[in-house]
């Protein structure tokens, strides 16, 4: 990464951390994707149960990877016929992981969902979140950051599926109804209720769309 670009990340990540703080959430800044998988296998004791909603951000720093292979109890979806079972349990699970698609330089997490069971597990379940997220994906407001899901990771989303929606042919939000959107819920994570619950570790590297 780029020195002025590392130096500008610090910066807007210490913003943010401050804001997160004030919203009841844990906030940390990793200046590389190791030192990300570092901060959040030490967030995790061994032997926990983990689970996660999707998310590039936590297999680009090797952390879905390093859960299966270390000595925890991870839950993954994908191993499971019954998705129905699988998505129950995660809401028992120790941690849940996930990436956001946008966030505020002052802390606050939007994320869009077709099925929804990320969505609702941020909200309520797993006893802590753990969010990745690239600096890539902190933006100066709230407006912005819609913009960001909705314009930029939703149409990505949608293409990498292969849905029929109109972002996904056009590359720009319709705000559609379509069968297939993935903009069923969108959620806006603006205050933990219970603190600790809710972790960013903000990298200093392009992750996810
Ligand atoms: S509302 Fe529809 S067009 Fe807009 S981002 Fe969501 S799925 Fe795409």
């Amino acid at each position: 990464m780029n020195e002025n670009i590392t130096k500008r990340n610090e910066l807007l990540a210490q913003k943010t951390i401050n804001g997160l703080k004030s919203r009841n959430m844990e906030g940390y800044y990793a200046a590389s994707k190791e030192e990300a998988l570092k901060i959040a296998l030490g967030l995790i004791p061994e032997g926990s149960s983990v689970t996660m909603g999707g998310g590039m951000s936590v297999h680009e720093i090797g952390l879905s990877e390093a859960l299966k292979n270390g000595n925890y109890n991870f839950i993954d979806r994908d191993a499971y016929e019954d998705k129905r079972k699988a998505m129950l349990l995660a809401y028992d699970a120790d941690f849940f992981l996930s990436s956001a698609n946008a966030m505020t330089d002052d802390g606050i997490l939007v994320n869009v969902d077709g099925n929804s069971n990320r969505v609702s597990a941020i909200c309520q379940g797993p006893k802590k979140v753990i969010f990745i997220v690239g600096m890539n994906k902190v933006c100066s407001d709230l407006d912005a950051a819609m913009k960001r899901a909705r314009n930029v990771a939703a149409p990505i989303n949608a293409q990498r599926f292969g849905l029929d929606t109109p972002c996904s042919k056009t590359g720009k939000c319709f705000d559609c109804k379509s069968p297939d959107t993935i903009c069923c819920q969108i959620l806006i994570t603006r205050f933990s209720r219970h603190e600790g619950r809710i972790s960013v570790i903000l990298v200093n590297d392009e992750l996810g769309f």
